[in-house]
Order: C-alpha cells, then sequence, then structure tokens
C-alpha cells in the first residue's frame, strides 16, 4: 500500500506559531537525495483529537505518529518539539481523529470468499436478481460457478425462490447458485442439478430438501440446509488469484469503515476458510490485524493433525516479527481464541422461559430455541484455556444459552481462581440482570450486535414480549456494571458493515417503528465510542498497544467526518469515515476527499440491508480433511508465541 497525500497540505497559519513554522513544514525530497535514515514524523492537528484514554472526553491539540507508533499527544507547541524537522502535517481542518475501530466481532475471512460472489443483499424481485447475477456472470472466466448471496425470499416481489428455469437464463452451460441471506437455502440451474445428480427419480438427501415442482417429482430448483451444504462442498476450491481478490475486496470494506483490527470469530466454519488464511500468510496480503477465533470442532481437527510438515514447509523469512505489530501475530494474522455456538439465530435462541410467540412457521409448544455445541466440549475447553492466552468466545443470543456459557466459565473459576481470560458473551441478547453480577464476578465481557436494533428491534419484541425486553441488548446496564462492553458487526452475516452505524445504534436505540427499545439501556456516545475502540482492544487483549491515543501505542486512527459527541445523537448514522490509518499508513481515503477535502452530504452504509439474521453462517457442517499445506499454516498459528 502506498501512503496517500496528506488530507489537507501543511498551512501553518495559526496565530503565534512565529518561529516554529522553521521547525515543521512538509519538506520534499530532492530528487536523488540520500534516503533518510529516520522515517519522518506525522504531525496532526486543527481537528478534534480524541484520546479515548479515560472514562470521560480528553482532547488533545496535537498528535506525532513516527515509525507506525504514536509519539507524542499533547499540546502543539510540544507537538512541533517532538516532530523534529522534515515532518509531513495534517491539519484536521475540524474534523475528528480517534484510534482506529476495532471489529470485535466480524467474519473477515469469511467475506474474502462470500465478496466473490454477486451481491443479492436487498434484491426486490426475480428480475432485478437475475440482472444482477447476469452482470456479475460477465466478469467471471468461462468455468467459474457463477454465485449470488444474500437475497430474502420474503422480501421478493414474487414472494418466493427463483426456479431452476429462471436461473436457466442466467446460463444454460455454467453452474448457477444463488444463496439467500441465511446461507441455509437457494436455488440452483438445470446443468447444476444435473452435475449433483438430483432429479425426479432422486431422494432428497438425509437432513435437506430438494423442492419438487407442484404435482410432479421433477426439482423446481429451490433446495434447502443439506443439498446446500453439498453443493458448497463439491464446489472447486477457490484459485490464489480468487483468494487474492477476495482478500483485497474484504479489506477495502473493513478499512472504509474505519477497521484497522478485524476479526473471523469462526475460522473453519467455510472450507475455504484454511486456504485463505494460508496464503494471507505466505503471501503477507493483510495490511490491517485480524484477530481469529476457531470453531471449537476444527481446531480440534487441526490439533490432531499435527504434523512435521511444519519445518520443511515454513518460509523463514514470512515468519520475520513485524517492527510494527505486537509478537502475537504472524504476519498480521493471531489465533485468539477458540469459538463456541450456545445457540442459533434470533429464531432459534435459546431462552429460560418459552416464547411469547413463536417465530412465523414454528407451531412447536413452548417454544424455547435449541441449544447447538456440546456442553460438556464448552465446559472443557474453558477449563483447559481459563490460564492460557487463547480465550472462549461464546455465541450467546437466548438468556439460557448465555446461562449455559456462564455456568462453564464459573466451573473453570471455581476450580482454578481467578484468571485474566476475558471470556467473551457474544450478541448477548437477551442478559438477564442477575446474569450480569455473575459476568462482572468471572471478568467476562459482552458484546452486542447493535446494528440489529433498528431492523430487528420490533420483531424482538414480537417474538419475547415486553417484560424480556428490559434484557435486550442491555448496555446501559451492562455499563453501570462496570463491564467493558464492545458492539460488532458480525459481516458478513450481519446488517451493515458500519461500526457507526452500529454506534447509532446502542446510543438511541430506536427501531423501525419508532419505538425505543427499553431507554433506560441507552448510552452516551462517548461510552459507545469506547466500546469501539479502547474495549475492543481490551476485549482481545491489546489494550497495551491499541484503543486509545496514547504515546507508545500503534498509530492505529481514524479520521471522522464529525465528532460523534458533538452532533445530534440522532444523525450519528450520517458521520462519514473520511480516512484509515495502520500503523501509520493510509489504506483508505474517502472519494470525497479528493477534491481538496471537501466532504459530500451522502450517507455511508447505514441503511439495514439484512432483517433478521445474527450470525446465522451454517457451523455445522462436516470439515474436509487438512492437506499437508493447509495442517502446516495450522501448525504455525497453533506454535506457541508470546
Ligand atoms: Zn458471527
Amino acid at each position: 500500500m502506498t501512503p496517500l497525500a496528506p488530507l489537507v497540505l501543511p498551512a501553518l497559519r495559526a496565530a503565534g506559531l512565529g518561529l516554529a513554522l522553521g521547525l515543521i513544514g512538509a519538506v520534499a525530497t530532492p530528487v536523488g537525495a540520500a534516503p533518510l535514515q529516520q522515517p519522518a514524523a506525522t504531525l496532526y492537528r486543527g481537528g478534534d483529537i480524541l484520546t479515548m484514554a479515560g472514562p470521560k472526553p480528553a482532547y488533545a491539540e496535537a498528535l506525532v505518529e513516527k515509525g507506525g507508533r504514536i509519539l507524542y499527544v499533547g499540546p502543539l507547541a510540544g507537538a512541533i518539539k517532538a516532530a523534529g524537522g522534515g515532518a509531513r502535517q495534517v491539519n484536521l481542518a475540524g474534523r475528528t481523529l480517534l484510534p482506529g475501530f476495532i471489529d470485535a466481532h466480524g467474519h473477515l475471512v469469511l467475506a474474502s470468499h462470500t465478496l466473490l460472489n454477486a451481491d443479492l443483499i436487498g434484491v426486490k424481485s426475480i428480475p432485478e436478481l437475475l440482472g444482477r447475477m447476469k452482470a456479475h456472470a460477465a466478469t467471471l472466466p468461462e468455468g467459474v460457478m457463477v454465485e449470488g448471496m444474500g437475497y430474502r425470499a420474503e422480501q421478493l416481489a414474487e414472494n418466493r425462490h427463483p426456479t431452476k428455469e429462471e436461473l436457466d437464463s442466467v446460463s444454460t452451460t455454467r453452474l448457477v447458485f444463488v444463496q439467500d441471506g441465511s446461507g441455509h437455502q437457494g436455488s440452483i440451474n438445470s446443468v447444476l442439478l444435473k452435475q449433483m445428480g438430483w432429479n425426479a427419480s432422486s431422494k432428497d438427501p438425509a437432513g435437506g430438501v430438494i423442492t419438487r415442482k407442484p404435482g410432479s417429482s421433477e426439482p423446481s430448483g429451490h433446495i434447502a440446509e443439506a443439498p446446500v451444504f453439498a453443493v458448497l462442498a463439491a464446489k472447486a476450491p477457490l484459485t490464489p488469484a480468487q483468494i487474492r481478490q477476495g482478500v483485497g475486496k474484504a479489506v477495502a470494506l473493513w478499512t472504509a469503515n474505519g477497521q484497522t483490527t478485524a476479526s473471523e470469530m469462526g475460522f473453519g466454519l467455510s472450507d475455504d476458510d484454511i486456504d485463505v488464511v494460508r496464503q494471507m500468510l505466505d503471501e503477507k496480503l493483510l495490511p490491517i490485524d485480524l484477530l481469529l477465533f476457531v470453531k471449537h470442532s476444527f481446531l480440534e481437527q487441526a490439533k490432531a493433525g499435527r504434523s512435521a510438515v511444519v519445518a520443511q514447509y515454513a518460509d523463514p523469512a514470512s515468519r520475520a516479527p513485524r517492527v510494527d505489530s505486537d509478537g502475537r501475530y504472524l504476519n498480521r494474522v493471531r489465533l485468539a481464541g477458540v469459538k463456541f455456538w450456545l445457540d442459533g439465530s434470533m429464531d432459534n435462541a435459546f431462552m429460560s422461559q418459552p416464547y411469547t410467540n413463536n417465530p412465523s412457521g414454528n407451531t412447536e409448544k413452548n417454544f424455547r430455541g435449541l441449544a447447538v455445541d456440546p456442553q460438556a466440549a464448552v465446559e472443557t475447553t474453558v477449563a483447559t484455556t481459563w490460564k492460557s492466552n487463547r480465550q472462549v468466545a461464546g455465541h450467546s443470543i437466548g438468556d439460557q444459552a448465555v446461562d449455559n456459557f456462564l455456568v462453564a466459565i464459573e466451573k473453570a473459576y471455581a476450580a482454578q481462581g481467578p484468571a485474566d481470560h476475558r471470556p467473551i458473551i457474544q450478541h448477548a441478547q437477551f442478559l438477564r440482570p442477575d446474569q450480569i453480577v455473575r459476568a462482572k464476578k468471572v471478568g467476562a465481557i459482552t458484546s452486542f450486535t447493535a446494528g440489529g436494533i433498528y431492523p430487528m428491534g420490533d420483531y424482538l419484541a414480537r417474538l419475547m414480549g415486553p417484560e424480556r425486553l428490559a434484557w435486550a441488548g442491555a448496555a446501559g446496564s451492562v455499563q453501570r456494571a462496570g463491564i467493558p462492553w464492545t458492539i460488532h458487526h458480525d459481516m458478513p452475516a450481519g446488517v451493515s458493515p458500519s461500526l457507526i452505524y452500529a454506534l447509532w445504534n446502542i446510543v438511541n436505540r430506536t427501531t423501525k417503528s419508532g419505538v425505543v427499545l427499553a431507554p433506560q439501556e441507552r448510552v452516551s456516545a462517548y461510552d459507545g465510542l469506547r466500546a469501539l475502540t479502547i474495549n475492543g482492544a481490551y476485549q482481545f487483549h491489546e489494550e497495551k498497544t491499541k484503543g486509545s491515543l496514547e504515546p507508545g501505542k500503534l498509530a492505529d486512527l481514524v479520521v471522522l467526518s464529525a465528532n460523534p459527541l458533538k452532533v445530534d445523537p440522532l444523525t450519528i448514522k450520517e458521520i462519514q469515515v473520511l480516512e484509515t490509518i495502520k500503523e501509520g499508513t493510509s489504506l483508505y481515503r474517502n472519494p470525497s476527499l479528493s477534491a481538496g477535502g471537501a466532504t459530500t452530504a451522502s450517507v455511508p452504509s447505514s441503511a439495514p440491508i439484512n432483517e433478521k439474521d445474527n450470525c446465522l453462517v451454517p457451523h455445522d457442517h462436516p470439515q474436509k480433511p487438512l492437506n499437508p499445506a493447509q495442517q502446516a499454516a495450522m501448525d504455525r498459528l497453533l506454535a506457541p508465541r508470546p
């Protein structure tokens, strides 16, 4: 990545700087001159520099970055001195500088392959869906499967999935596959049906449905559950060029949304994951940090297969530590922990008491949702990692799921005593007051899927009734209890990749119908920003290097068009990310900046796009055995690090 030009050319016109003008200024290196021995410093000034360093907002007049780290934060005069000669200046021109955002729960690895598909999120009709698929097909080489993802049958004018005949209009020679937003259903064209061997005389695979045409046994094209995973498993593996392209797209999406640390909260969800990460390591594809939380069953498989190929496979150059990152990372990838699913989506959240109203199509009496991963495995893993540097994160939407995760943590706490483990209660959609007390005692973190409040809040109210709404995404209560909570986007399973949009949700808690969901759970914009910065760093044991603007920390920065603390809270979602900087290197600049820094009035990716999903990614498919190169990549990640 080439560093981009400063936001605004230096213009030290502030009164009283006098002699300082002689000390600082953008110094162009003459052509042919010897390169500087020390990297030049960059001085930021002229806007709100919000340090996020304490429980109350604190501003600095200037910040100096040098060699990827923050050298100085404080008054301008001291900054000029600290920056030294030849420093580059950035006049923020009234904009806001913050620590780079930390993605507390996303799926960057998964996004690296789903972003290669046609984006079907928000399509309103089958002709529109087919149009997007045809446009996508035109960009692909002949022979590559044409895939799309993200439509919702109930949001289409036709209120159904596409038929094979409709998908045949995309291609009659290539394989065509569309997956809905949940990832559990989809449709395929005639060529793909034929390749899979599914026809009028074939039986449905166990655990799934091949829908037939009315009054006939001929497949209609629609498939659900097991056949969807069978199609995914039969896909040709991604080529190295596709992986490079997919990782590039995912990184572009994360950095356009101000994130300098990304996460994959389900490494091993897809068979492609391991090859994506292997190539990230081998080719140093990542300009931002990536934390991996491994799907529990995948980790067990990788550990069982620990191989001897690592020594001959490992390239010493790729292991060379980076001066700009902490030693737990390998080429910006860190295997930070293990991920469990204590329950599923909003439609089957595991509750201690039955739903008030069942999800549509569900007629089960006293329906309470369901448990997913075996409790014994959760308890064993929490116990064995309790005093190690591998964290455990538990997907827990319903209060019974939270309870089960807490029980596992409490057992480890009782047997081994307190530890700085920081188990992460993921989603924490229904968190009872008594559970907040228990979480605090064992040092657990809660991470809320804030972006769902606006699009899903009314749906939640219908499912769970008014009393339990008080527990929904209870950030206010958790804040008052003194637990360092975070918010996350969960992309590509979430609503929007924008953490600004998540912030707007957690601060206002307004639903689509205009109701404020449990008003007592609203938080201040500052506490919401802490959830994206210093608390995110704390959640991952990285608060010593990230999350606030303090000397010695990494210069991971984001420039916003406005200060979230100084605008009407209802307009927070209109704030734009203007620039994203990782360890001093600019990775993203908002296109609106190209014309001399003028900003546009366009709203960022804040429109709700995916209503019901909540980390609904299928996670229970059987994993293929690892090949030697994949096993070697896992061995490198599993090797003991500080
Ligand atoms: Zn997730």
